[in-house]
């Protein structure tokens, strides 16, 4: 008898730890597996603000998937993924097209630009590995061309980091951290480096503790950082940004936007006619597709709501984890046909946020962490997140150690 297939697209955390679940849960004689991704190795996303500022080299937030799969379970499949045919049950790939019984959706998130002028053009976005090189690639430029206009420019060197929340917050932590690095290298007066982190709401990191909240802007502002809260980005250009606050507009020169002012899901599921909202499904309590039971969504691409509530969950990394883990045990119970499958519930244990390599804040468990104590929570959590994919070995491979 024909074995049922099942497909994972994308090896990011949600793909990865339904793949390596499923090949400690399913036999060889019960199942085929196929897992997609664009390239042979997981990044790190959750790290890509440092390798963006350079406060980590762009090899250490990535390894190769392959050494993590049962080869024997597990046939991994690099290549791009351009649509879903869910009525034919099919997977179109770049160079190949696969069919599936069961298919797992884990294709990640891409940057929301809101229709904004201008940003898919002339910001930059902390994304994937490619877009973190080439945000440290052109600081570095940026730095050496202001060098080559002469110490005596009266210009400023002006970074914009569009966006405070985590992402945009964590890569200013990265940021204030390499700049006297950059300025040393560059020969370029730390005084003439402006950073400024425009925000819409009125303050950072909004919904967050305002204590921790209070706590990381002193502590950004004290490394140089300039807030422009209740402020948002209407344009880009190549030669910086228009910003508003209420009916007044303001233009700020720059070279050098990131814009990390949000998520959307990805545009894989808009160009497989899947009904959704923004490139995410919203699922059901298995995580499947409303429309086709043999299709899961997890991760940046689902859309997931708490029992009685009308905000869904943030994307994180903690979520897809959890939900790549529930994923493999329903499909176990599936190819075993056992029934009372079990919804899914997320355990949220809480966020930390990097201010740097050696400051955080973070509410873990309901209690508030900054300081030291913050930053060690936020390591033990990135290499855990290494642990529950690859065991000790990875962690000893790529871990952070303090
Ligand atoms: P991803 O991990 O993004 O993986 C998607 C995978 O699919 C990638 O391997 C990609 O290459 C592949 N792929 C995409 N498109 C295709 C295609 N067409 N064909 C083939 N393969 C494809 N969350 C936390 O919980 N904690 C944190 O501390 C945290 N920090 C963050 C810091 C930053 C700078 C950023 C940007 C995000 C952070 N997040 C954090 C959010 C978290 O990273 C995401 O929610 C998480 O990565 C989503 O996981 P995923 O499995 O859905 O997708
Ligand atoms: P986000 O949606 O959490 O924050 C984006 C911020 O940009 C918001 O504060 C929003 O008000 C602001 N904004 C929107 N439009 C704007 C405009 N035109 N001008 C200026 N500001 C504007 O997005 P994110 O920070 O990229 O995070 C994405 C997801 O990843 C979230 O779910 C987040 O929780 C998660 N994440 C978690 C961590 C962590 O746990 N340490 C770190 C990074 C990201």
């Amino acid at each position: 008898m024909k074995r049922p297939h099942i497909v994972i697209l994308g090896a990011g955390y949600g793909g990865l730890m339904t793949a390596t679940r499923l090949q400690k849960k399913l036999g060889t004689d019960e199942v085929d597996i196929t897992l997609v991704n664009k390239n042979d190795y997981h990044y790190e996303t959750t790290w890509l603000h440092e390798a963006s500022a350079g406060t980590l080299h762009h090899d250490k937030v990535r390894y190769d998937i392959q050494p993590l799969l049962h080869k024997r379970k597990i046939t991994f499949v690099q290549d791009t993924v351009i649509r879903v045919n869910a009525k034919t049950k099919e997977v179109l790939l770049e160079r190949n097209t696969l069919t599936y019984d069961y298919l797992v959706v884990a294709l990640g998130g891409e940057p929301e630009t809101f229709g904004i002028q201008g940003l898919n053009e002339f910001a930059f976005s902390i994304t994937n590995v490619q877009t973190a090189r080439k945000i440290y690639q052109h600081l570095n430029y940026e730095f050496s061309k202001f060098t080559e206009d002469g110490p005596t420019s009266k210009d400023l060197l002006t970074i914009v980091v569009g966006g405070g929340g985590f992402t945009g917050i964590e890569f200013l932590g990265e940021l204030t951290n390499k700049i006297p690095h950059l300025c040393k290298e560059h020969d370029v007066n730390p005084a003439q480096v402006r950073v400024i982190c425009v925000e819409a709401s009125p303050t950072i990191l909004p919904g967050f503790d305002p204590e921790l909240v209070s706590y990381a802007v002193e502590v950004l502002q004290s490394k140089g950082v300039e807030f422009k809260t209740g402020t948002a980005i209407k344009q880009c250009t190549e030669d910086g940004i228009t910003i508003a606050q209420g009916e007044q507009e303001a233009f700020i020169p720059s070279k050098i936007v990131i814009w990390a002012a949000g998520v959307r899901g990805n545009s894989i599921i808009d160009a497989s006619e899947f009904e959704s909202v923004r490139g995410k499904i919203k699922v059901d309590g298995y995580l499947r597709s409303p429309e086709y039971n043999d299709i899961f969504v997890i991760g940046d691409c689902s859309l997931v709501f708490a029992k009685d509530s009308e905000r869904p969950y943030p994307p994180t990394a903690q979520i897809a984890m959890q939900q790549g883990e529930h994923v493999a045990n329903t499909l176990q119970q599936l190819i075993r046909e056992k029934e009372n499958l079990t919804p899914f519930v997320f355990d949220n244990k809480g966020t930390v946020c990097s201010l740097g390599h050696k400051d955080a804040i973070g509410l873990v468990y309901g209690k508030k962490l900054k300081g030291k104590p913050a930053s060690i929570m936020k390591k033990i959590i990135d290499n855990r997140s290494l642990f529950l994919i690859g065991g000790i070995p990875l962690v000893f491979k790529k871990g952070k150690f303090f």
